[in-house]
């Protein structure tokens, strides 16, 4: 894979592809431009050189169909506000008045194309949307690690038209050696923190790191089927009825390999599914009927803290409860204070997609795939332009 640094760039049409799919408002301000942010050095480097930066990205789920709800428009001003110059909105990739708005385009402008998933082609990873794009730039730099696991016509199929002259922008470039190093340089011990709601979509993550890890935690929604098929009560809590004999498997692999596995060991519970529920605590891991487990409880925390305090390399992915409710956020925030007074301590962390620290994460999806040891389309594309 290339870097950026090693492109001409003066006086060329760089086609970037960018992650902005920000969050917006229902004014449709942008409400955290944290993507946005990591992208400045890799359009600085653009601009800075003379090349004319072209960006294009996705928001949201428009399903082929374009709208004002998903228009990229929406983000011209805070992009411009962050990049610190002028974001000149170019319009649809296919329309023809966007192929003159490119071309009126000077060296060290900034442009931005509307959301490339308003044509099904994107997603489909179609060559003939993808030789449209390509006829926009002169070269192509991919700065889009949280796309970088879909093979998509701007995030792979678009590398065919621009031989020789495919790049890693910063980002995407920083990410991939941070976990190449987590994969295989990581330091001892080795402390993974998985949450979230399944074991299904984590499954994999968990088997590649048992092989890798020295602690295992397992909390958030997922812990519970664990619990139950451990023999713990867990009232109306998440469950994956069909995932129990793999969680039973999970544990068993973990002794044989000689990882050390957590649980919680106590709950902070609601009796329905809601930010202002009543509340229990429960004193151990048994959460009686009607009750359901929406985060990590106070001995839980404790526990956590003090595996993670020691560790001197931390993965952490998934949320350990139900975040978005500001009364079951504790224990997330805890986790992250914990991990981030390790990490001031000296052990390299790496937090992937979460909203919940969302200044270190830019994919999830695609970190987790990386770590498994999969080639990423996106990454492999640009791998393969020699
Ligand atoms: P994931 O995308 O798999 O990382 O899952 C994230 C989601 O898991 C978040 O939306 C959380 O609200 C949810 N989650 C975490 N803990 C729990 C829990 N105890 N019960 C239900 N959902 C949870």
């Amino acid at each position: 894979m290339k870097s950026i640094n090693e492109a001409q760039m003066k006086g060329k049409r760089v086609l970037v592809r960018v992650d902005y799919n920000v969050p917006l408002n229902e004014q449709f301000e942008v409400t955290d431009a944290t993507r946005i942010i990591r992208t400045i050095d890799t359009v600085k480097k653009i601009t800075g050189e003379g090349g004319i930066a072209i960006l294009m990205s996705h928001l949201g789920r428009p399903k082929g169909v374009a709208s004002d709800k998903f228009s990229l428009k929406h983000i011209v001003g805070k992009a411009s506000e962050v990049l610190g110059t002028p974001v000149t909105f170019l319009g649809d990739v296919l329309d023809t008045e966007t192929e003159k708005r490119v071309a009126a385009l000077k060296p060290g402008d900034v442009a931005l194309l509307e959301n490339l998933r308003f044509h099904n082609e994107e997603e489909g990873g179609d060559e003939n949307f993808a030789k449209a794009i390509s006829r926009l730039g002169d070269l192509y730099v991919n700065d889009a690690f949280g796309t970088a696991h879909r093979a998509h016509a701007s995030t792979a199929t678009i590398t065919k038209f621009f031989p020789g002259k495919c790049y890693a922008g910063y980002l995407l470039y920083e990410e991939a050696s941070n976990l190449d190093l987590v994969l295989n340089n990581a330091a001892h011990p080795f402390t993974a923190i998985i949450g979230g709601s399944k074991i299904s979509t984590k499954l994999n993550i968990i088997t590649f790191l048992l092989e890798k890890v020295d602690n295992l935690i397992i909390a958030g929604g997922m812990s519970y089927t664990f619990l139950h098929a451990m023999g713990v009560k867990i009232g109306n809590s998440l469950l994956e009825e069909d995932m129990i004999p793999v969680a039973k498997e999970i544990i068993n692999k973990a002794h044989l390999k000689g990882v050390d596995i957590y649980f919680p060991i106590d709950n902070i519970c609601a009796d329905k599914f809601d930010n202002n529920a009543n509340q229990y605590i429960t004193t151990h891991n048994d959460i009686p009927e009607g009750w359901e487990g929406m985060d990590i409880g106070p001995r839980t925390i404790q526990k956590f803290a003090s595996i993670i305090k020691t560790a001197k390399t931390i993965l952490w992915n998934g949320p350990v409860g139900v975040y978005e409710f500001p009364n079951f956020e504790n224990g997330t925030h805890s986790v992250a204070l914990c991990v981030s007074v390790a990490t001031i301590s000296g052990a390299f962390s790496l937090i992937g997609g979460a909203d919940y620290v969302s200044y270190i994460s830019t994919g999830g999806g695609a970190m987790l795939e990386y770590l498994e040891g999969k080639e990423l389309p996106g990454i492999k594309a640009l791998n393969e332009d020699k």
